[in-house]
């Protein structure tokens, strides 16, 4: 089971056992038409499906989660809440992504022509640091209305994903390579982190290498998108930058994000939205987790499934224009997913 990256992947019988963690909110109804898309399509890849309580006050299933990731290698999953209200449960997602070392996510963003959004022709990847920074969760009130809150950077994680950012795309010819930071301002933690970024860049002199403030790359974001490549930056400003992106081409219901570390692999919606306001209404948008679906094919190494989901979902957003509330549309989520499943069953 194991790929030429060391990535694990299970496989029994010539099909695929990944995990999948629908999660709350609009998750368990996102796995649902995967699920269907998967059937319909004869996708030889199996579920799974481990549900965790919100409400619960220990983490018996996200235990069983991991072990079922660690056991498959794959995962695709929503966003798991986290209701308890003791302050040692800290929030699942992350825990998650700690425990399985995914030090990077991965977020490539490209506009739809026919889909009304802020910006056209945005080619951007985002490589964000996935298991520290602002998200150590190390937080305490040493003295009463004193609260202090640790940034973790390492030169480790700082240099594997500086390495991974670069080579992402010297594999994709791309052609430069931007830090994210405000190191004016946290002089040794984005310090750190932006001297390791430009000391790998050394490695790589055929990929142009350059710096910007998170500040000015929010502003320069939305005014004009087209001049950033592939983005690496340190956790929260990840969380925001992608946040932003995904809102410049047609918000959260269409983009897909990738979680890896040196063993295993995750895949869920761009945005990590819970999404639980429309949850039950047959609006959500399922482009997002097809999307994420389409990526875990990819990794898997079913080439033609991967290319069959993406293509539907080209047509069906394109050609026929079937487009959810979230694009100013007025399709139910079911109608786009017939209409990609509708495509499907054609190709051969
Ligand atoms: P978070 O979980 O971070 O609070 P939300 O669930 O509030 O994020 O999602 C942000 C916004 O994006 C909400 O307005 C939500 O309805 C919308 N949204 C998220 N996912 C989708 C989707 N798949 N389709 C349509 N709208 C979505
Ligand atoms: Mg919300």
């Amino acid at each position: 089971a194991q790929r030429p990256n060391g990535l694990l992947r299970a496989r029994y019988g010539g099909r695929n056992v990944v995990t999948m963690l629908p999660g709350a909110g609009i998750g368990p109804e996102l796995m649902g038409y995967v699920k269907e898309v998967f059937l319909k399509g004869g996708i030889p890849v199996d579920f799974e499906t481990v549900q965790i309580d919100p409400k619960s006050d220990n983490n018996d299933d996200l235990k069983y989660a991991i072990m079922s990731i660690r056991r498959n290698g794959v995962c695709i999953k929503g966003n798991i809440e986290t209701q308890s209200l003791d302050s040692a449960i800290f929030s699942r997602n992350v825990v998650l992504r700690n425990e399985l070392d995914l030090f990077v996510n991965i977020i490539n963003v490209q506009s739809c022509n026919n889909i009304s959004s802020r910006h056209k022709n945005v080619n951007v990847i985002v490589v964000r640091q996935n298991t520290e920074g602002e998200y150590a969760m190390l937080e305490h009130e040493g003295v009463k209305g004193v609260v202090e809150s640790m940034k973790v950077i390492t030169k480790t994680n700082s240099t594997r994903l500086a390495r991974y950012a670069f080579e992402l795309a010297k594999n994709n010819g791309r052609a430069k390579v931007t830090a994210i930071h405000k190191a004016n301002i946290m002089k040794l933690s984005d310090g750190l982190f932006l001297e390791t970024c430009r000391n790998m860049s050394l490695n790589y002199p055929d990929i142009k290498f350059d710096d910007m403030i998170i500040d000015n790359c929010c502003m320069q974001l939305v005014s004009n998108p087209h001049q950033f490549d592939v983005m690496v930056m340190p956790n929260l400003y990840g969380s925001i930058v992608s946040n932003v992106i995904c809102g410049l081409v047609g918000g959260a219901g269409l983009i897909s994000g990738k979680n890896y570390g040196d063993h295993y692999a995750v895949f869920e919606p761009a945005t990590r939205s819970t999404g639980s306001s429309i949850a039950g209404t047959n609006t959500a948008n399922p482009i997002a987790m097809l999307n994420a679906s389409a990526d875990m094919l990819e990794h898997l190494g079913h080439k033609m499934h991967c290319y069959k989901i993406r293509k539907a979902i080209c047509e069906t957003l394109n050609e026929n224009k079937i487009h959810t509330p979230d694009l100013n549309g007025t399709a139910k989520s079911s109608d786009v997913v017939q209409n990609i499943i509708k495509h499907i069953v054609t190709y051969t």
